[in-house]
């Protein structure tokens, strides 16, 4: 039996339960749980320092924890024997620097990961590619170098590279914070339509209206600690939490 065997569809695709994170002396992550649904669409906000992005690298086992337990599809993600590889086929991450390779083009940054790390067949690789592309609305851009793109295209090229490892989470820290303005909206856009299509998507996001519109569930965090949660109109309309009170009114 495998870690994966006891996993249904019916129960989280991400568990996380008391998490403890520490880096030395300071405790960033003080007893973190939530419960994920394949499909949900998560958003997590919270004043700068707060954790936030210290939590989503936990769960891509990017960072480790002292205690709790994270599952991503019943599979412990902080384990001694973790396969790093099979966790990469599950959880996708985009960030807000996209660092692509520069002297590759928006086809070949996709590709790599495919081909040089999973060993998959380069044919294949190049039509699911190509097809991402197109799916990040990018199509014509193939040969493009990421110097000729614009942040946005980039950005998108980067959640198009995260994708060909066909995760069934995706999750995504603050990715349009670097971004021109007037790119943020297509963005937004590419991680609405992601969501639409039933990719579950974790993020860390200041974008307040984007969050209203395509949250099922949103999370504030302050300190190392969930503050308080719930659907959207509670969120915004009904905040109870000073912290949060004061957070959102600093922000909208
Ligand atoms: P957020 O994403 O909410 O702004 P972070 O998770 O980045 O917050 O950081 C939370 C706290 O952890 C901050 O005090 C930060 O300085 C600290 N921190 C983050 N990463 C490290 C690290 N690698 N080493 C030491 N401290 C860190
Ligand atoms: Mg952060």
């Amino acid at each position: 039996m495998t870690a994966t065997d006891t996993w249904s569809p019916e129960q989280p695709i991400v568990s996380i339960r008391n998490i403890r994170k520490s880096f030395g002396a300071l405790e960033v992550l003080k007893g973190i749980n939530m419960d994920i649904m394949k499909g949900e669409v998560i958003c997590i906000i919270g004043p700068s320092g707060s954790g936030k992005s210290t939590l989503i690298r936990c769960i891509n086992a990017l960072n480790d924890i002292q205690e709790g337990s994270i599952k991503v599809e019943g599979m412990e993600v902080h384990r001694p024997d973790l396969d790093k590889l099979e966790l990469r086929k599950k959880i996708g991450m985009v960030f807000q620097q996209y660092n692509l390779f520069p002297h590759k083009t928006a086809l070949e940054n996709i590709m790599m990961a495919p081909v040089l790390v999973m060993k998959e067949n380069k044919t294949e690789v190049e039509e699911r590619a190509r097809a991402l592309l197109k799916k990040v609305r990018l199509d014509g851009k193939e040969n493009a170098y990421p110097g000729e793109l614009s942040g946005g295209q980039q950005q998108r090229v980067a959640i198009a590279r995260s994708l060909a490892m066909q995760p069934d989470v995706m999750l995504f820290d603050e990715v349009t914070a670097a971004l021109d303005p007037e790119t943020v909206k297509e963005v937004l856009l590419t991680i609405k339509e992601l969501a639409a299509d039933g990719m579950t998507c974790i993020l860390v996001t200041h974008e307040m209206g984007f969050a209203r519109e395509v949250a099922d569930h949103i999370y504030f965090t302050d300190r190392g600690v969930i503050v308080e949660h719930g659907t959207p109109d509670t969120f915004f309309d009904n905040a109870q939490d000073e912290r949060t009170k004061l957070f959102l009114s600093q922000i909208l």
